[in-house]
């Protein structure tokens, strides 16, 4: 389908394809065998599209939450697909959103010292950003993504009918990463996208354009950086804040958006240290308060979020090192800020200013 987009990885080329999902795509080529590991809401939701696969001995339903997304729980799944014979030349699909892209990219790559997967997004979230770059992250207990592979999928399958059930909390999340791509490819971008940004929950066409526009965006860094060592770095924009209200909110709030409210905390501290024009800042931050403003009934404790903070798997020393907006066209840079009296008062700021 006209589109379509080819993704260069070190493990060579993949292709992302858009459009109705066919049987020979559920399927495969038929040369391997595919084991699908599947969302279970996604199965129950979607059994008409997912009929030719459901009732296989082959096939493995997950429930994506952030707990089973851990080395520990991600243990019996290992031990089905032993028990069913998987073998170093079989398939694994993986159907439903990060969550399970996570779960099942991080299995292919360690289990028989790796197996090919294939993904099928059924999230806005997994469609717009986390279906292309390779990684794949778990939780440790409580540790949000601190354990992680990089390991491309064959191919990628993305199918707008699916977005058709996604409670609007979860259409926000992907809306979230949405933004923070088209705030990071710089203002005249982001404009764009907040001129139209009242048609992305109802008007279905112009959400594929963006989930389109948005992959295509972050093609060029992944392509550049797929190890994440340099370039690709500034994708983290919202992340570290993101994570930490994950985990200072018992992941009460769903990834996307703590993303989205991470993304308006960085360009805060950004304003307050002088790096960004506040002009812009309030533009961003009048988009990214739509998208959270309904999850704002979840407290974020700042002692919780500080600490979670410290632990950033990006810290040096005392330090975090943010993604932060900076200078006249508000381009990304790595900022080494310190966990500090005058940091702790700025997020402290930040977070009662959301409760007005
Ligand atoms: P998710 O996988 O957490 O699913 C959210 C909810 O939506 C779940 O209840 C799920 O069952 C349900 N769901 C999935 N598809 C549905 C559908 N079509 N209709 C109705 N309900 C559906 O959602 P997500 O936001 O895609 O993923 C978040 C996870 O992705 C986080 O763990 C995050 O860390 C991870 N992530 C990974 C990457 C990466 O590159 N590997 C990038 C970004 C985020």
């Amino acid at each position: 389908m006209s589109g379509d987009l080819q993704i260069e990885s070190h493990q060579g080329p993949y292709r992302v394809s858009f459009g109705a999902i066919t049987e020979a795509g559920l399927l495969g080529d038929g040369q391997a065998v595919n084991r699908h590991l599947i969302d279970a809401n996604v199965a129950r939701l979607h059994g008409d599209v997912l009929a030719p696969i459901l009732d296989r001995p082959t096939t493995v339903l997950l429930e994506a939450t952030e707990e089973r997304k851990s080395l520990e729980q991600i243990v019996p799944v290992i031990e089905e697909l032993i028990a069913g014979s998987c073998r170093r030349d079989d398939v694994l699909v993986a159907i439903g959103g990060g969550i399970v892209q996570d779960i099942t990219c991080f299995i292919a790559s360690t289990l028989l010292r790796g197996l090919r997967w294939r993904f099928i997004p059924t999230t806005l979230l997994a469609q717009a950003d986390s279906c292309i770059g390779s990684k794949s992250s778990i939780n440790l207990r409580s540790t949000k993504n601190i354990l992680g592979t990089f390991n491309p999928p064959e191919e990628v399958l993305i199918d707008s009918r699916f977005l058709d059930t996604l409670e609007p909390e979860d259409v926000r999340s992907g809306i979230g990463e949405i933004i923070k791509v088209h705030v990071i490819d710089g203002p005249e971008t982001f404009h764009r996208l907040a001129e139209d940004f009242s048609l992305l929950e109802n008007d279905r066409a112009e959400l594929e354009r963006y989930v389109a526009d948005s992959l295509r965006i972050k093609k060029r860094f992944i392509e550049a950086d797929e190890f994440d060592r340099g370039l690709r770095n500034v994708m983290n924009y919202g992340h570290s804040f993101g994570h930490a209200i994950e985990s200072a909110t018992g992941f009460g709030i769903p990834h996307g958006i703590s993303v989205t409210i991470g993304m308006d905390m960085a360009n805060h501290i950004a304003g307050a240290r002088g790096l960004l024009d506040l002009g812009y800042r309030d533009a961003v931050h009048e988009v990214c308060r739509k998208n959270y403003e309904d999850s704002l009934g979840v407290p974020i404790p700042l002692a919780a979020l500080l600490e979670a903070l410290s632990r950033d798997k990006k810290n040096v020393g005392t330090s975090v090192n943010l993604i932060l907006p900076s200078g006249a066209g508000a381009g990304m840079e790595k900022v080494a800020v310190e966990l500090d009296e005058e940091f702790r008062r700025q997020c402290q700021e930040f977070l009662e200013g959301l409760l007005r």
